[in-house]
């Protein structure tokens, strides 16, 4: 079958032909309907987060159930299915409350999940080690339903968690209208009725998110013109949540100049910016917190909420062979919403 490989550092992804995995005990088979192609992985080709290669990328995955290992139970060949991607060591505390993304021992794993250490969906067929990390789709297809696992996961955990903030005389930025931006801006109009400010650098992602029903955008190249043009949206009590899905220093800065006091700042992207602490910045009572992925359970949720048609993903697809060069168009700002690989 044909992979899309992470082999090292500084070095693109390769297309490479593979034997198709068989599930031994305990563990499925899952033919691979949509793998979403998240900025994460640039950050693992570029930078050296720990990972060794050789790996099948491909963090963010959905599919049909191809084959069952002796000893699982309960599921059956072509039932739909989203894989959970963080994986946890399954039996610490925190993996037993389903927070996986949280796993105790995680550092004694070698693997962060498929796509992430272990082989991961931009492949024909993916090995999952255990069911515990399935999520059934229910009637969603899979090529569209992938980004849910990733993309709609991530933000949905850093927005639930900060929904006491979120009152309806509210303001939330956020900042970075990709991937992951484009869902957080739709799971905040499902699950709260604060105002959303988007912003980014690129006028088309700023399009999108007035496609997508938010009424504030600002152009945030222009770091003091953007804090200038938020805080006149927000008045003097300025935003509650900033989310940062870029984590560059001019994005983390911008976070820092629009919140208030009693607020909450909020970074998932992995840009390698770095917050400055000096007495009242960020202002007294500001939490700042970096989220990482979601929970089993919250991922039932994500479902849910597409499900009921109230979340949508923006999906690109394209096949396998084109992965190198979809990479390319990530890295150049040119996907809109996400592009996912549809073998
Ligand atoms: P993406 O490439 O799809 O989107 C990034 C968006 O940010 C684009 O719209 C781009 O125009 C915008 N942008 C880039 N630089 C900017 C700047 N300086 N100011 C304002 N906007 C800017 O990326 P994605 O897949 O949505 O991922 C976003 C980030 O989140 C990445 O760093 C990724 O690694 C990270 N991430 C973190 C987690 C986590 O659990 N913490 C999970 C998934 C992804
Ligand atoms: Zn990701
Ligand atoms: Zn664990």
């Amino acid at each position: 079958m044909k992979a899309v490989r992470f082999v090292e550092v500084g070095k693109p992804a390769e297309i490479v032909d593979l034997p198709q995995p068989k599930p031994g005990p305990g563990q499925v088979l899952v033919k691979i309907g949509g793998a979403g192609v998240c900025h994460s992985d640039l950050h693992v080709m570029d930078e050296d987060l720990g990972l060794k290669g050789p790996f099948t990328l491909g963090h963010e995955n959905a599919g049909w159930i191809a084959g069952i290992g002796q000893g699982v139970h309960g599921w059956k060949e072509g039932d739909p299915v989203a894989v959970y991607g963080p994986w946890g060591c399954g039996h610490c505390h925190t993996c037993q409350t389903s927070a996986e993304n949280y796993c105790e021992n995680h550092a004694s794993l070698g693997t962060m999940g498929g796509g992430l250490g272990s082989d991961g969906g931009m492949a024909e067929y993916m090995l999952v080690p255990s069911p515990r990390l399935l999520v059934p789709l229910g009637t969603l297809d899979p090529a569209i339903a992938a980004p849910l696992s990733d993309a709609a996961l991530t933000p949905y955990h850093a927005i639930k968690t900060a929904l006491p903030l979120l009152t309806p005389n509210t303001h939330v930025v956020v900042i970075g209208i990709g991937g992951l931006g484009h869902m957080a801006v739709q799971i905040l109009g499902a699950l709260c009725a604060a105002t959303v400010i988007a912003g980014d650098i690129d006028d088309n992602k700023l399009a999108h998110a007035r496609e997508l029903g938010v009424r504030h955008t600002v152009n945030t190249r222009d770091g003091d013109a953007a804090a200038e043009a938020i805080r006149k949206i927000t008045g003097v009590r300025g935003a509650v949540l900033a989310l940062d899905f870029v984590g560059a220093q001019p994005t983390i800065d911008l976070c820092t100049r629009v919140v208030e006091r009693n607020s909450r700042i909020t970074v998932v992207g992995l840009g390698g910016g770095t917050l400055h602490y000096s007495a009242n910045n960020p202002p007294y009572g500001c939490a700042v917190t970096i989220p990482y992925w979601g929970s089993r359970t919250e991922l039932m949720e994500v479902i849910a909420l597409a499900a009921a048609g109230r979340i949508h993903p923006q999906v690109e697809k394209f096949s396998l062979g084109e992965a190198v060069a979809v990479y390319q168009r990530l890295r150049d700002g040119k996907i809109k919403g996400r592009a996912v690989l549809v073998p």
